[in-house]
């Protein structure tokens, strides 16, 4: 129809499974073959960390692709959008990693992994962020059967975090992203984080010197209270 311009609509997005087995019982069996890995894509180890992570492509970001249109915010300046994660190879991980998520195994395959790999510390979301309820759930109950590792989870999705905030084990440090560059830390959360651009306001010394987590000795992100403020790359 002449000067009508009808929406695109694209497939439909499938629902993330939502896991409520028996995670030891599950998990069992999925580290041999490297099947693990290919349910999740596999962990990362980021040049800025000291443990392993995991996280999907940031073009998965629901939040972030809204922010990332919007001038001065976090997401428009994304180091993940035009940095080494744009190295083919690596999207193409990131894009596995995403794909897994639909898989019912993902939730023992991913904490199988953990077990395996993490000693006391892990970070979710290097790169994206929770893609809804159900991957919110799921990764909660992964850190819930983990209590003795740590948990650095990085988000926007502040309403998912607000609906569940119940289903967070103490040692997952939900950690808020402020959204605009040189912002306020949100203040209705413990553990937030925020993007500054004079040195001075950076708290993070791995943004501002080089080097890692362990190579300063910081675990400020995994700390159960506060704002941490990293320097813009
Ligand atoms: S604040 Fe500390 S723990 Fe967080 S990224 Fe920087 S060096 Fe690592």
């Amino acid at each position: 129809m002449p000067g009508i311009e009808l929406p695109v609509v694209g497939p439909p997005v499938p629902e993330i499974p939502r896991y409520t087995g028996d995670i030891d019982r599950d998990a069992w069996g999925l580290m041999r073959g490297g099947l693990a890995e290919e349910i999740t894509g596999g962990l990362a180890y980021p040049s800025k960390m000291d443990c392993p992570a995991w996280g999907i492509s940031a073009t998965r970001c629901r939040i972030g692709a809204a922010l990332a249109k919007q001038p001065g915010t976090v997401c428009a300046a994304c180091y993940a959008m035009k940095g080494t994660f744009r190295a083919k190879a690596v999207a193409d991980k990131l894009e596995r990693a995403y794909r897994g998520l639909f898989d019912p195994r993902w939730t023992p395959a991913l904490y199988a992994l953990i077990r395996w790999h993490a000693t006391d510390r892990f970070r979710f979301f290097h790169s994206g962020d929770f893609q809804g309820e159900n991957h919110f759930l799921n990764i909660m109950r992964i850190c819930a059967a983990t209590r003795d590792v740590l948990f650095w989870i990085p988000t926007r999705e502040v309403a998912l975090v607000r609906e569940h905030a119940d289903a967070i084990p103490e040692n997952a440090v939900v950690r808020i992203s402020g959204n605009v560059i040189d912002g306020p830390a949100p203040t209705w959360w413990p553990t937030t984080s925020t993007v500054a651009t004079d040195p001075r306001r950076a708290t993070c010394p791995s943004s501002k010197k080089g080097g890692n987590c362990g190579t300063h000795h910081c675990t400020a992100c995994w700390s159960p209270q506060g704002n941490v403020a990293y320097l813009r790359h």
